[in-house]
């Protein structure tokens, strides 16, 4: 493995060509980062099999929006053949990130890799501006109880009219949380788990949250919240401010490693991928490297443990005909998205169809739904027109940002699905199976 872009960052060496910055920008070929960069670049023999699994490729079917089209920007620029201007920053810009282009690619090019680099180029001279709305997102999201608080407000004020600008984001709202009871934890638990909230998941859907560890327990597992926790940094490190990321990553880490054994679950794709990545993010760092990848190593999906629980539940349906949009990031970067369709199979009386595109991405890839909502409704659309077609009564979603994605699609389309997360569907379906008789075990 060569050096982590993130830690080389600092020894980007770029100058100016010409009078604006911005514009047309040279780059020192012969710098070390660049060198690991195209080390990795090398991988790639251009085959182009990763084109049909991007969103962004499918949606413009031009080359520059291709995993391979932005790798031979970035290959062009650290070769020093082309400027750092506004052609790879458009390129870039509207990557989602999803990362589907690695698990398409036969050859095992680490994308994200080559992908961080140009965007850091870019950043080295261009300062990024987040539209105000994602800017207030990346703050709120370091407080859940205010992010809490306006999630309440916004739903609150759904009906009165809105800013012209903020109109189109209202079809997110209209998410009523259930009453989920939690039982305690088993008194003979062999296994710990130590849950990790997720600052969205927490603030806007907590009863996703409660009916995943309600599962868990059920399932045989201990559940402890350690206190401490914040926001896993995801947003922030995929918009351009790293430093708050690692910050908010330590105290993550300082958080779990009171409980040194014990796996780590969440029950939101993104969050999960970012702390499954702790542990490359920090690898040049001496002084947290190794507790940033023990962190990492002990990573899992919830999905993963309630599939290898020791006390299998059994679930049961209400008739419904349910479709899964599942979790990029948790398909590509911590390959679990098999786990949610498992249980999702295991739910009896309920009529499980799989939406033809049910790993790739939904358009919501954090907060690009607010950055660029032209490509994203695009993306959505697609989306929408598989769902419909499958007739489906339920959406089930495994990431929050997914599952605002959908409710959003579903009212774009004034169709009549129900979307909730998959935790609190297989609650409801966990219930129905003990009231049905038995314990709820298989
Ligand atoms: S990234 Fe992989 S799949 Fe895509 S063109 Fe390169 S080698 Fe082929
Ligand atoms: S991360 Fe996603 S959007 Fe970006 S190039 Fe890869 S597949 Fe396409």
């Amino acid at each position: 493995m060569g050096r982590t872009v993130s830690a080389a960052v600092t020894r980007l060496r770029v100058s100016v060509v010409g009078g604006r910055e911005g514009v047309a920008v040279a780059v020192q070929p012969a710098n070390s980062v660049w060198q690991d960069v195209l080390s990795e670049i090398n991988h790639c023999n251009k085959c182009g099999f990763c084109l049909p699994a991007c969103p962004t490729y499918r949606l413009t079917g031009n080359e520059v929006d291709s995993p391979r089209g932005r790798i031979a920007m970035v290959e062009a620029v650290a070769r020093g053949e082309m400027p750092i201007g506004e052609a790879l920053a458009k390129s870039l810009d509207y990557c989602l990130g999803c990362r589907a282009c690695e698990t398409a690619c036969p050859s095992g090019v680490e994308y994200i890799r080559i992908y961080e680099a140009g965007v850091r180029a870019l950043r080295a001279v261009r300062k990024p501006r987040p539209m105000w709305l994602a800017q207030q997102m990346l703050t709120l999201v370091k407080h859940p109880r205010r992010l809490a608080r306006m999630a309440r407000l916004a739903e609150r004020l759904k009906n009165l009219p809105w800013p012209t600008a903020f109109r189109p984001y209202r079809g997110m709202l209209g998410y009523r949380t259930e009453s989920v009871s939690v039982p305690a934890n088993p008194p003979d638990a062999a296994v710990t788990v130590l849950f990790f909230g997720g600052c969205v998941q927490s603030a806007v859907f907590p009863d996703a949250n409660q009916a995943a560890v309600a599962l868990l327990r059920w399932a045989g597992y201990q559940v402890v919240t350690p206190v401490g926790q914040t926001c896993c940094g995801a947003l922030h490190w995929h918009n351009g401010e790293e430093s708050q990321a690692l910050e908010l990553a330590k105290q993550n880490i300082v958080a779990f490693e009171r409980t040194p054994d014990a796996w780590i679950v969440n029950t939101a794709g993104g969050c999960g991928a970012m702390l499954s990545e702790y542990g490359k993010i920090f690898a040049d760092d001496a002084a947290w490297s190794a507790r940033a990848a023990a962190f990492s190593g002990r990573v899992r999906d919830w999905t993963t443990l309630l599939r290898q629980s020791p006390r299998p539940l059994t679930f049961r349906g209400a008739g419904e005909r349910v479709t899964l949009q599942n979790s990029c990031h948790l398909v590509n970067v911590e390959k679990a998205g098999a786990d949610p369709v498992w249980l999702l199979q295991q739910v009896t009386g309920d009529d499980f169809r799989p939406m033809p595109g049910q790993d790739r991405c939904c358009g919501s890839a954090g907060i690009y739904n607010l950055e660029h909502p032209d490509w994203s409704v695009a993306i959505l659309d697609r989306k929408m027109e598989e769902v419909e077609g499958l007739e489906v009564d339920r959406i089930v979603a495994v990431n929050p940002g997914c599952q605002l994605q959908m409710q959003w699609g579903v009212a774009r389309h004034d169709s009549r699905q129900a979307v909730e997360h998959l935790a609190r569907y297989l609650y409801r379906a966990h219930q129905r199976a003990r009231q049905a008789g038995g314990d709820g075990h298989g």
